[in-house]
């Protein structure tokens, strides 16, 4: 397989000096946090005054987590380390609570991220003959804005036409025969279901790649729309806190997500104690960044859920990988006194062949018991009046859940675009249960 890098001195650097690398760019950002007036007094408490306090790689663990509150807490600059005419962008991400929090960037601290993206993109085998559609929201979201300057920076040809409006989406894919996509697999799943309406199959597509990030999504659903497109899937993940896109992604061998680790140090660690885990054990990650003047922002708590492989790569690059994203600490469901994940439901559902691409998960009380309801859209072919095929169908799902989530669901079979469609962050899960 052609493996291809974009810097490549950094990409394949030893162990050792790539550690020597973090020690002294995490010294540097701690003279540059203990100008803000938060990180003065956090890291002060810990005895931290200045990057010299830092001796070793370890001290970072004498550095208390950061978390999302901490963040809302200090709204809007309470975190800002430069002066405001340095800065040249921000973005923000408004989460659950509405309370937003904002990410400042200078203009150095742009270009070390566009580079990050630039490295993800030459990873998957895109060149400069691509054409590369982004599809991801641009504005305050950091999905649209980070491709796109990545893309620029390697040279493919970008097409920033942001998300929705799938009827144009598919027409421009073909008139400038795209063939590399940027878009939440959610999306792509809906505009396949879409496509026999605009007389198109995948065929008249010339689309080679998609990079999929933004939201949870499981093994099965890649392989599926590998399936549906014909196309090379890859995985991409960021949060706008640590910039956004361009965290890790996959490369050619798709065997889970580089991790960049000259730009973000990163650890696992028990959610419940906050006790560092070793490689291989599945915790929450938390992620430290070492590149960014404006804004540095040590030990983060993301709240998702993962594991770092242990083995080498065989592209070369000695940079971790990060598996896929399992769920969030704050995303368990407890239903009828069991643990689900929501992204167990969906490895369940999207392994099965004749469900379509759009599916939601429903709680509610029922004779003052959890009900769990999942509601999966089938494909067209299959709406054939016979009702004895689909029943056989919801009879399968069901076992195939009970057997995975312990639990017994109800399982409703809908047509091909009766379900709530996303074009940007799916929200599939509706839980009615504490209004009831
Ligand atoms: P935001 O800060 O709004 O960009 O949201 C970041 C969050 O989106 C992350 O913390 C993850 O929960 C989720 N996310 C982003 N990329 C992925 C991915 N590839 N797989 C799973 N979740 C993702
Ligand atoms: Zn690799």
């Amino acid at each position: 397989m052609q493996v291809n890098y974009w810097n490549k001195a950094v990409e394949t650097i030893d162990r050792e000096p790539l550690r020597e690398l973090q020690l002294k760019q995490l010294r540097h950002m701690v003279d540059q946090a203990v100008k803000t007036h938060f990180y003065q007094r956090r890291l002060g408490k810990a005895g931290i005054t200045g990057g010299n306090d830092i001796r070793l790689l370890d001290d970072l663990q004498k550095i208390p987590f950061t978390t999302k509150d901490d963040l809302r807490q200090n709204f809007p600059k309470g975190l800002l380390a430069v002066e405001p005419e340095q800065v040249v962008r921000m973005h923000s991400s408004s989460g659950t609570t509405g309370i937003p929090t904002v990410i400042y960037l200078t203009q150095e601290d742009l270009d070390q991220w566009t580079d990050l993206v630039a490295r993800c993109i030459v990873a998957t085998g895109c060149t400069k003959q691509d054409v590369f559609q982004n599809m991801m929201s641009y504005g305050l979201f950091t999905g649209g804005l980070g491709l796109h300057y990545g893309a620029e920076r390697v040279g493919l040809m970008v097409i920033p036409i942001g998300g929705g409006n799938t009827q144009r989406q598919v027409q421009v894919m073909k008139d400038f025969r795209t063939t590399a996509v940027h878009i939440t697999p959610s999306y792509l799943l809906h505009i396949h279901s879409r496509l026999e309406e605009f007389k198109t199959t995948p065929k008249d597509l010339f689309l080679r790649k998609a990079f999929l990030g933004a939201e949870p999504y499981s093994e099965n659903t890649r392989c599926k729309l590998q399936d549906l497109y014909g196309i090379d899937v890859y995985n991409s993940y960021g949060l706008s806190e640590m910039n956004g896109p361009g965290v890790a992604f996959e490369c050619v061998y798709k065997q889970d997500m580089h991790i960049w680790e000259d730009a973000y140090i990163v650890e696992i660690i028990d959610p419940a104690t906050g006790t560092p885990l070793p490689d291989g054990e599945k915790g929450e990650l938390v992620l430290t960044i070492l590149r960014r003047q404006a804004m540095p922002i040590f030990r983060y708590r993301t709240r998702d859920l993962a594991f770092l492989h242990k083995d080498p790569c065989p592209c070369g690059r000695t940079h971790r990988r990060l598996s896929r994203i399992l769920g969030r600490t704050d995303d368990m469901l407890i239903i009828g006194g069991v643990n689900v994940f929501p992204s167990q439901i969906e490895e369940v559902i999207m392994g099965v062949p004749d469900v379509g691409t759009n599916y939601m998960i429903l709680l509610d009380k029922h004779n003052s018991l959890d009900r769990l309801t999942i509601q999966v859209e089938i494909y067209s072919k299959m709406f054939t009046g016979d009702m004895s095929e689909i029943d056989a169908l919801k009879h399968r799902i069901k076992e195939r859940l009970k057997a995975s989530i312990t639990i017994n669901p109800h399982v409703e079979i809908h047509e091909p675009g009766s379900l709530p469609v996303f074009e940007g962050k799916a929200k599939r899960v509706i839980d009615k249960r504490e209004k009831l």
